[in-house]
């Protein structure tokens, strides 16, 4: 079965497994609002589907994601955006004054939606290949398990733009502290080796063999029983949570949109614009 989406496209490639690919290769796959309520929507069509037990997502183009679509958020339309979509979350105030605005759509659009996915009942895969920057990460890191093409590359450019890491602050998890460390100050890019090296990503393997390795394994885990898979997933997450993930998130979370404020007094933007100019040539 296949349905249309503007921005994704959702399949069935194989029994139990639903496929979501995000579709927007022209500007490589740049995350703007519409994007982001779509792939939900087909997360949540993949968790309701009893018919489904493992969820791919995977990515068309030739790089998984640019990270969030700068042009809409110069545009100044990303909150109206957000409006005009069926919300899923709880927050508000996206038309409101100063910093309440801001924080209410990166609320509810980055670190709630990434948050919501992290916590699907079911096995997600990250099927991934080209480059992931800053935003990207908020799409790849709430999936369970990540498949990387050895083309793969990670980078988070906030601290270089003036802010203190993606809104979905998983840094320490996925890469340990010091290497997490090093990941924000640097904003250095890492490897597919070099992630899998810290653990970030469970296996690395060839493009021409990405999309059939990730099927591979998909379809060894979706043979197995769904609620025995959901528990299994609840019961790492709740370690993770246990240990005091949550507080760590919302303290990242409360400095991060300090330092977007902090910009918009300082340089009148979000962020700082010292090596925006050059960060967007390179992209
Ligand atoms: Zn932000």
């Amino acid at each position: 079965m296949t349905t249309a989406f503007d921005t994704i496209v959702y399949d069935k490639p194989t029994e139990r497994v639903a496929r979501i690919t995000l579709d927007r290769p022209e500007v490589r796959n740049a995350q703007n609002t519409r994007l982001l309520y779509e792939l939900n929507a087909a997360f949540d069509r993949a968790a309701q589907d009893d018919g489904v037990h493992v969820i791919i997502l995977a990515a068309n183009g030739p790089h998984f994601s640019s990270g969030h679509d700068l042009a809409e958020i110069e545009a100044g339309s990303a909150h109206d955006n957000a409006r005009a979509e069926k919300t899923v979350g709880t927050w508000c105030g996206f038309g409101c004054a100063g910093a309440e605005a801001q924080m209410a759509y990166e609320r509810e659009v980055y670190f709630g939606l990434s948050e919501r996915w992290r916590n699907i009942p079911k096995p997600t895969i990250a099927q991934v290949h080209g480059k992931v920057i800053t935003g990207g990460l908020m799409l790849v890191w709430p999936c369970d398990l990540i498949i990387a093409a050895d083309d793969a590359t990670f980078q988070d450019t906030a601290v270089d733009l003036g802010v203190c890491g993606v809104e979905f602050f998983n840094h320490p998890y996925e890469l340990g502290i010091r290497k997490a460390k090093e990941f924000l100050f640097r904003s250095n890019v890492l490897t597919a080796q070099d992630a899998l090296a810290a653990g970030m990503v469970n296996h690395v393997v060839s493009r021409d063999k990405l999309e059939a390795f990730t099927l591979e394994i998909a379809q060894d885990i979706a043979r197995k029983p769904l609620f025995a898979l959901k528990l299994a997933k609840e019961a790492v997450n709740a370690a993770q949570d246990a240990a005091g993930r949550g507080t760590v998130m919302q303290s990242a979370f409360g400095h991060h949109q300090l330092t977007h404020a902090h910009n918009m007094l300082v340089h009148g933007m979000l962020m700082d614009p010292t090596n925006l100019a050059a960060r967007k040539e390179r992209k």
